[in-house]
């Protein structure tokens, strides 16, 4: 068999029996996305002007991967990013995963201030390697994997007195923060917080890295959510919907001098690498997907349909027993539910409210450090129809509820959670 033949053949294999998603599919229902591949697939699958300057790459043929000097693509694509990253940041290191996007903070603050510590915050989320895992404030998430690194500390999000007393030791390296903390909740910085700790980091020689992996490029009505408050960050974090989701690529945006002050000497120059990143096909996709947020205003549509999807949210959740809070920014929304009285557990609410939209062919997913938070993020591309339908199965779940369907909740949620386990291992 041709290698097509053998790539067409395992992307037709049938998944059926592992995942509930491609079982609709194969059913031939059309399943609506509004996890998008956590912000990954910002732009919906397989956008047709990534796609096709991803073939353009393809037909051209250049050195896909030259690390001697600057991949011209990538090149491009970092004079593009520094274009449009707030204040002075002006240089990009390219990696594959929001993870190692974090570690090169990590190191840089560590270099460039040749101090040790790291402040983060309670319920964040930065990352599954083992430096970005030290500074994520999940104890579910940390616990298994210690001894970390020594030398990471976490307060309360939102509380800058708490970052400042930190601060005053002024042995902190860098504070990390993401603008709205997503996998512990989908939760916004309160009014007046970035400004403040950005403040505090200038005046105790701190650097503020503004993790973006999720809120970043249009997700919260802004190009970055720190734009909301105008911040400007020393290193400015960015991942996820970067490539319109065809491709791994994540940047470090950072000032010119900071990273000269780290690793401009020869002996330090080649101390932070990565043999994939800034590849020319994701470079491409990146490209092409900065030009089609721009082209097609998607910023301003994701501030514009996240209103309407707010409302909509609102509407379908007013008074029910089970939403503690609806909160969110822009296409980035949390449906914080409350565990019912005498029996389900938060893990379970949260799931069986995923299984019955996906029953409604509407694909959800829990937040990682909440898991009685159900995230809603659809692609940038989405439509005021799209939003209807997912209000409508938000409802319709929710009325279960309501009529006293409630035993279809144990099973509802035994089914994710075997479909789950399946995606993991299978
Ligand atoms: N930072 C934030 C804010 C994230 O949400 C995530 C992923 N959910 C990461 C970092 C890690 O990104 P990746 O999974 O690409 O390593």
């Amino acid at each position: 068999m041709g290698i097509r033949e053998q790539i067409r053949q395992a992307l037709e294999a049938d998944a059926a029996s592992v995942c509930n998603l491609h079982a609709q599919h194969d059913a031939g229902h059309e399943v609506l996305d509004f996890l998008a591949g956590y912000g990954a697939i910002s732009l919906g699958h397989n956008h047709p002007d990534v796609r096709a300057a991803v073939e353009e790459v393809l037909q051209a043929r250049p050195p896909q991967f030259l690390l001697v000097a600057a991949q011209p693509l990538a090149a491009e694509l970092a004079r593009r990013l520094a274009e449009l990253a707030p204040g002075g940041l002006d240089l990009c290191f390219f990696a594959s995963s929001g993870s190692e996007a974090v570690e090169g903070a990590m190191k840089l603050a560590r270099l460039a201030t040749r101090r040790p510590r790291f402040v983060s915050a309670l319920r964040s989320y930065h990352g599954t390697t083992l430096g970005a895992l030290s500074v994520t404030g999940s104890e579910r998430h940390r616990r298994p994997f210690q001894p970390l690194l020594s030398g990471a500390v976490f307060v309360p999000f939102g509380d800058a007195g708490a970052v400042e007393r930190e601060l005053r030791r002024r042995d902190v390296a860098a504070v990390l923060l993401e603008p709205m903390q997503g996998e512990g909740g989908m939760r916004p910085a309160p009014d007046g917080y970035l400004p403040e700790v950005a403040r505090l980091c200038r005046r105790y020689g701190a650097l503020l890295v503004l993790d973006e992996v999720q809120t970043g490029l249009g997700r919260c009505g802004r190009m970055f959510a720190c734009e909301e408050e105008a911040v400007e960050p020393d290193v400015l974090l960015l991942a996820k919907g970067l490539s319109g989701g065809i491709a791994p690529i994540s940047a470090l945006i950072t000032r010119r001098g900071l990273w000269e002050r780290a690793y401009g000497t020869l002996d330090r120059y080649d101390l932070h690498c990565s043999t994939f990143g800034g590849g020319a096909v994701a470079c491409a996709a990146a490209i092409a997907t900065l030009e089609v947020i721009r082209r097609d205003g998607l910023v301003e549509a994701a501030a514009r349909y996240g209103g309407y999807l707010r409302e909509k949210i609102a509407a379908a959740t007013a008074g029910h027993p089970l939403v503690r809070e609806v909160r969110g920014r822009g296409l980035l929304w949390g449906i914080d539910l409350d565990a019912p009285a005498g029996g389900m557990g938060e893990d379970l609410v949260g799931q069986w409210l995923v299984v019955g939209m996906l029953e409604r062919g509407v694909l959800t997913q829990v937040c990682a450090d909440a898991t009685g938070v159900v995230r809603v993020q659809p692609p940038l591309t989405v439509t005021r129809e799209a939003i209807d339908r997912f209000a409508l199965a938000l409802q319709q779940t929710l009325a279960e509820h309501a009529t006293g369907r409630w035993s279809s909740v144990a099973a509802a949620a035994a089914r994710a959670v075997r479909s789950r386990a399946a995606r993991a291992f299978g």
